[in-house]
């Protein structure tokens, strides 16, 4: 949840540079802005000091704010989907925006106007990540994301979308806390827990859950819908403690204990 508001007038351009800068800060502003989801249709959304939208998006919008979008929205892509993170707004992400505003009650019409953009900024900290996972939950090999198959910029991008899964499906799942044991894995800290050669968790897509109150093939289920391209749970070998999901290309889904 935004934390530390800034003006109207920063603009989306602004908004981008700040969004992944990791040690840039934001001032501080005595702003008037209507506390989120008050504001009507035709408002700017409120600032925050991860990334702020302008406007509204809607199919055949492109750019930076689109891609942000996207990765607030990639946890809602349909059953078995996936959306791309590529800055177009086509028909995957206006209904994944729509599969969104239904998820909390908004009119569903896939414009992302002020109500939408305000939703975001309630569930997302300043670093930009959702409220409920942090990059460290993700990130248990090392602090600076180093050392995996991809570059550490890319390693955290990429976490940060799964985060963004993971929120839609805890949304989905009632809200309660889903319990995050790993992430990202440099290509020694792998080898070290006897990773596969070509695990997802070196490019930082993947995650590993705990049962929780959940239980693991309940999020093995789950994860189906939020954009999970892999998912290995129970009955498949080494994963009977633990529900692993990640993104990346292709479908591998194997909970055999689970029905998957
Ligand atoms: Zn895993």
């Amino acid at each position: 949840m935004r934390s530390r508001p800034i003006g109207f007038l920063l603009s989306a351009l602004a908004g981008a540079a700040l969004a992944f800068g990791g040690t840039a800060t934001a001032s501080a502003h005595p702003s008037a802005t209507p506390a989120p989801g008050s504001a009507s249709a035709g408002d700017v959304g409120t600032a925050d000091a991860c990334y702020t939208w302008s406007g509204t998006l809607q199919e055949g919008s492109s750019g930076e704010a689109v891609r942000q979008l996207q990765i607030r929205v990639a946890g809602y892509p349909g059953t078995g989907n996936q959306i791309a993170i590529d800055g177009a707004f086509g028909p995957a992400t206006k209904a994944a925006v729509q599969r969104f505003q239904a998820a909390y009650g908004l009119a569903a019409d896939g414009i992302a106007g002020a109500q939408t953009f305000n939703k975001i900024y309630q569930l997302q900290d300043d670093d930009c990540t959702p409220v409920n996972f942090t990059y460290a939950e993700l990130n248990r090999c090392n602090s600076d994301w180093s050392g995996g198959k991809v570059s550490a910029g890319t390693a955290r991008a990429n976490a940060l979308v799964t985060m963004w899964k993971l929120q839609a499906m805890r949304h989905a799942m009632g809200d309660r806390p889903i319990t995050v044991n790993g992430g990202f894995r440099s290509v020694s800290c792998n080898s070290a827990v006897g990773g596969a050669a070509n695990s997802r968790h070196m490019y930082g897509h993947a995650a590993d859950l705990g049962a929780g109150s959940q239980g693991f093939c309940a999020l093995a289920q789950a994860a189906r819908n939020h954009g999970f391209t892999e998912i290995l749970g129970p009955g498949y070998p080494g994963h009977n403690d633990h529900t692993h999901v990640a993104g990346g290309s292709g479908r591998f889904w194997s909970a055999p204990s689970c029905g998957i």
